[in-house]
């Protein structure tokens, strides 16, 4: 197999005997609410939608279609409890959230299985956002009982001046189907062990595993009102409506930057507090000097978690002139041994797209890169069935500002640029909109810290191509938003800080 010649090398990554088999339908599917919850009640709402497997294109589930009167209805119930709820022992809460992780944990296995079904993503990558999403909860859980406030003499010695920090009240919180658990339980999580109430707007796509979760919140004790979730497919319309509301308090969202912006405008009227998680374009820089074979393991990783899909993945590979050869033959081999199929089967490692419009997206990108110039280093194969595959991918020679590199491509697809020395490369990595994630490949500890200090990005991985931990702060600068999520930073979020001026 030609590895890099300017053809196209199609590999066996992919397919093989039986790729577009599909495995049979998860049980957790029978006993997942379909309805809108609202005040601790599961509801109908006349209207329904359907959730696709994006394996197959065929639709496997209804689920009620909650309008704007639904939105209030929500938000009401929120604002209803928000007292009783801010008042609850932190400990109280915590226990919960404590439940809430325990029970995640104990059906991790069915919970992967729903993800990989609505989502695509395969079962082994599933069960790690099971855990990844339960950890938040288990970190929240801690952080409720850690709210504290300060004491201060003031300088002139007249005044005491008290710091106290109290729950921000009702909250919107919007979720991408990405990673659907774990992007809910990052918001939910700090939320519900701060005192604050939510309405969670889950992405259609993904709005069964929204309705598992809020069964596991409800069985761990989460009373009535504190959490309710409207799926919808008019998410504008039903968004605008709870954002009228003068009770609402605060809005936090996860998506792309164009809805984020639109977001930050609406929210303008009610004064929200708000918290953005947008779109990414990580450079993955890897120098001279770097451990290949690691940044090559890493680089898989960052390049093909979610298949791709991740805000955090890498989307732009800068690789130094003298080695760029030698990385991409080696990202090409491992590349090779990838399987493209259903997900939930478990010799997959690269599933389905989310949708069909995701696949012409990166068909897109990739036909303008090779006009652009780019050379195919290797491409792989998708089962020829149905469902929304496109084949994992390596561009060589790639131009720093091509279209593929300024975009968030979203699909397993590994554009190269070779360069030649560090101030060329912290430009063109910062010469981007965004500002999320950025990975570097480097033994030299002070160039590490030069560009840990000079990438424009809200995290750094050093040699490390996986960085998310519900105990760091996660999230962005640029257009990539602003707030931050998970850490001890994560609960202020939802957090007021209130000052009293205390006389002598
Ligand atoms: P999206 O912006 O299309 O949708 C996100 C959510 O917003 C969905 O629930 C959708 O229904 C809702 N929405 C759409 N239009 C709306 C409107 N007018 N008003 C209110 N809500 C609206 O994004 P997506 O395709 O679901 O997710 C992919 C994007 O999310 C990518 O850009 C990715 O980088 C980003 N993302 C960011 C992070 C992060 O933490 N920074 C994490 C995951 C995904």
């Amino acid at each position: 197999m030609a590895m890099h010649s300017s053809d196209t090398s199609r590999g066996n990554a992919a397919a093989g005997e039986g790729a577009g088999r599909q495995p049979p339908r998860p049980a957790i599917l029978d006993r997942v609410p379909t309805g809108l919850f609202i005040d601790g009640r599961w509801i109908e709402s006349g209207e329904t939608f359907e959730v696709v497997d994006p394996a197959s294109g065929e639709s496997f589930a209804r689920v009620a279609d909650g309008t704007a009167e639904h939105g209030r209805m929500a938000l009401n119930a929120a604002a209803r409890v928000q007292p009783d709820w801010a008042r609850t022992a932190p400990r109280e809460r915590g226990e919960i959230l404590r439940r809430a992780f325990a029970r995640i944990m104990e059906q991790q296995e069915e919970l992967a299985a729903l993800i990989t079904l609505e989502m695509g993503k395969p079962i082994a990558e599933s069960r790690a956002e099971v855990a990844y999403a339960a950890e938040f909860f288990r970190w929240f859980s801690e952080e409720a009982v850690r709210i504290g406030g300060n004491w201060q003499v003031s300088p002139d010695g007249r005044s005491r001046l008290l710091t106290m920090r109290q729950p921000v009240g009702p909250c919107l919180l919007i979720l991408p189907w990405n990673v659907p658990l774990a992007m809910g339980t990052r918001k939910i999580g700090p939320a519900v062990a701060a005192g604050c109430t939510v309405v969670v707007k889950p992405a259609r796509e993904t709005a069964l595993t929204m309705n598992a979760l809020a069964t596991i919140l409800a069985e761990a004790g989460l009373p009535p009102g504190v959490l309710n979730i409207v799926p919808t497919t008019r998410s504008g319309e039903v968004a605008a409506a709870i954002m009228a509301s003068p009770h609402l308090r605060k809005i936090s969202f996860t998506g792309s930057t164009h809805v984020g912006r639109k977001l930050v405008e609406q929210s303008a009227r009610g004064l929200l507090r708000v918290s953005m998680e947008l779109g990414g374009n990580a450079p993955f820089i890897v120098f001279e000097d770097a451990d290949i074979e690691l940044a090559v393991t890493e680089a898989m990783k960052a390049k093909l978690r979610n298949n791709g899909e991740a805000c955090t993945a890498a989307n732009r590979f800068f690789v130094h002139s003298s080695v760029s050869a030698a990385f991409t033959a080696r990202l090409a081999e491992r590349f090779a041994r990838l399987v493209v199929g259903p997900g939930l089967r478990p010799d997959v490692t690269i599933g389905p797209l989310i949708n069909r419009a995701a696949v012409e997206k990166v068909e897109a990108l990739v036909s303008s890169a090779r006009q652009e110039g780019a050379s195919m280093a290797y491409q792989g194969e998708v089962p020829s069935s149905r469902g929304f595959y496109y084949p994992p991918t390596i561009l060589a020679g790639v131009g720093a500002d091509q279209r593929i590199v300024r975009e968030e491509i979203f699909g397993p697809v590994a554009p190269i640029v070779a360069f030649s020395d560090e101030d060329e490369v912290m430009r063109w990595a910062n010469a981007s909109e965004y500002g999320l994630s950025s990975y570097v490949f480097t033994r030299d500890l002070r160039r590490s810290m030069r560009l840990a200090e000079g990438l424009q990005a809200g995290m750094v991985g050093l040699n490390k191509g996986v960085i998310s931990d519900p105990a760091a702060p996660f999230g962005g600068i640029k257009a990539s938003g602003f707030g931050r999520e998970g850490g001890r930073e994560g609960i202020a979020e939802y957090l007021d800080v209130k000052y009293v001026a205390l006389e002598g």
